[in-house]
């Protein structure tokens, strides 16, 4: 066949549709029977199950490879320090990073957070400035921010959502002022599911010469994100909700940014040379990694994002989709229960709330059934407050779950009905 009728066929062809039942199989985790019932796994915004590819690389790195990083120069050394190496450049692809030395591996998206509000922030706020975040963050981008305040005389300020749990974009706008010196979002929430948006966020505080950093903790597993073309100065995310291992996340930081901002924390790697009364501080991304960094949990990063771009984003965006809408139409049509956020655009994460049972014994209820989801305040009190609650049901779904998983749910939630009258 000649190249062009290849190609002609190629076009023609059916799209190759998104085998679950394949992802599914990765996962050896949700072979597991839990309570006698096969697990249905509906905490991804938790925490995500990982897949045996990522498991393997880091069996791989902790069994053939593993020395400290950026000292020796012996070969063991030298292959870890690649391998880090090596995920950071993924970090940075997966991004879409102008370049390595804007990515800072950190514990997750908390220690992301903390990092700029110390190191940024207490070079930046001063007493009269604020903070500018919205009512539906989660704890990690609102007590780093209180801590500044608090060291600063700084003051924060929340912009309000609509009932629906969108962002009120008009109440944000009168917020950002003068005195704002810093815009902190969440990309995703992960109480509501609301996708913000952080496009049209970035241009009123760019306008104001105001940066912005982005809680990208919901957003990294379900969507594309691209630094360059969202324009954000900061986006935080952490392993373990992509897939990857716990412990590890990335700080993307512009460079001018970083490049102009003291180092946080002290110690070994973070020096060019140290005398007893001062020390030079190392290049980016370095100047920002005190200590031996977590190696292992890096390269299982790195293997973890591979995963993502296999299956491919938008894929993976679009299968979940189909399963947030068959879930939202299934829950919306039982009894007395009610969808808590129901914003246009949304990542897959159904919260809810069922008349007369507290949403603790629907996730112990469930938990009987072999489903697993998330209850509580979901580390986002403020946001809880403003619906008037103390905590709601969570289902989230990744790129394993399927319909059946939908299916088991309902039934689960017609159990619950049942013996709460
Ligand atoms: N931000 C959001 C939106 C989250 O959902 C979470 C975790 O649930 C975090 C921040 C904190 O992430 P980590 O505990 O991995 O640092």
């Amino acid at each position: 066949m000649s190249t062009n009728a290849a190609v002609a066929r190629s076009a023609l062809s059916p799209k190759p549709t998104y085998d679950v039942a394949r992802v599914r199989s990765e996962f050896p985790i949700l072979a597991r029977q839990i309570n006698g019932k096969p697990l249905v796994y509906l905490d991804s915004a938790a925490s995500s199950q990982r897949p045996l590819t990522v498991l393997r690389a880091i069996e791989l790195y902790e069994t053939t490879m593993h020395a400290n990083v950026h000292r020796g120069v012996h070969t063991l050394s030298q292959t870890a320090t690649e391998a880090f190496e090596n995920a950071r450049e993924i970090v940075r692809r997966f991004l879409n990073a102008r370049s390595a030395r804007e990515i800072v591996f950190v514990r997750g998206t908390t220690e992301a957070i903390n990092l700029v509000a110390n190191s940024w922030g207490r070079s930046h706020v001063g007493p009269g400035d604020e903070i500018l975040i919205t009512y539906l963050e989660h704890h990690a981008n609102i007590v780093p921010w209180q801590m500044l305040c608090a060291a600063t005389g700084a003051q924060l300020r929340a912009a309000p959502v609509r009932p629906n749990g969108e962002l009120d974009l008009e109440a944000f706008r009168e917020l950002l002022s003068a005195r704002t010196r810093l815009v902190a979002v969440a990309h995703v929430s992960n109480a509501l599911g609301t996708i913000l948006p952080v496009q049209e966020i970035v241009h009123l505080a760019h306008a104001r010469g105001v940066p912005v950093l982005l809680d990208g903790a919901q957003a990294v597993p379900h969507q594309t994100v691209d630094v360059q073309a969202i324009d954000c100065d900061f986006y935080a995310f952490s392993g373990h909700k992509v897939y990857g291992p716990t412990g590890i996340g990335a700080l993307y930081a512009r460079e001018s940014l970083l490049a102009a901002m003291p180092p946080w924390q002290g110690g070994g790697d973070m020096i060019l040379s140290v005398g007893i009364e001062s020390s030079t501080y190392n290049e980016l991304p370095w100047r920002f990694e005190a200590g031996t960094p977590n190696i292992s949990g890096a390269v299982g990063l790195g293997a973890a994002l591979e995963y993502v771009e296999s299956l491919g984003r938008t894929a993976i965006a679009a299968h979940e989709h189909t399963l947030l809408e068959l879930a939202t139409e299934r829950l919306s049509a039982l009894p007395r229960l009610k969808l808590i956020g129901t914003a246009s655009a949304k990542a897959a994460v159904v919260s809810f709330v069922m008349d007369g049972v507290h949403p603790h014994d629907i996730g112990t209820i469930l938990d009987s059934e072999g489903i697993a989801i998330r209850t509580g305040h979901h580390c986002a009190m403020p946001i809880m407050e403003a619906f008037g609650l103390a905590a709601t049901a969570r289902a989230s779904f990744g790129c394993y779950n399927n319909a059946e998983d939908v299916d088991r749910l309902v039934e689960g939630l017609q159990k619950v009905r049942k013996l709460f009258g």
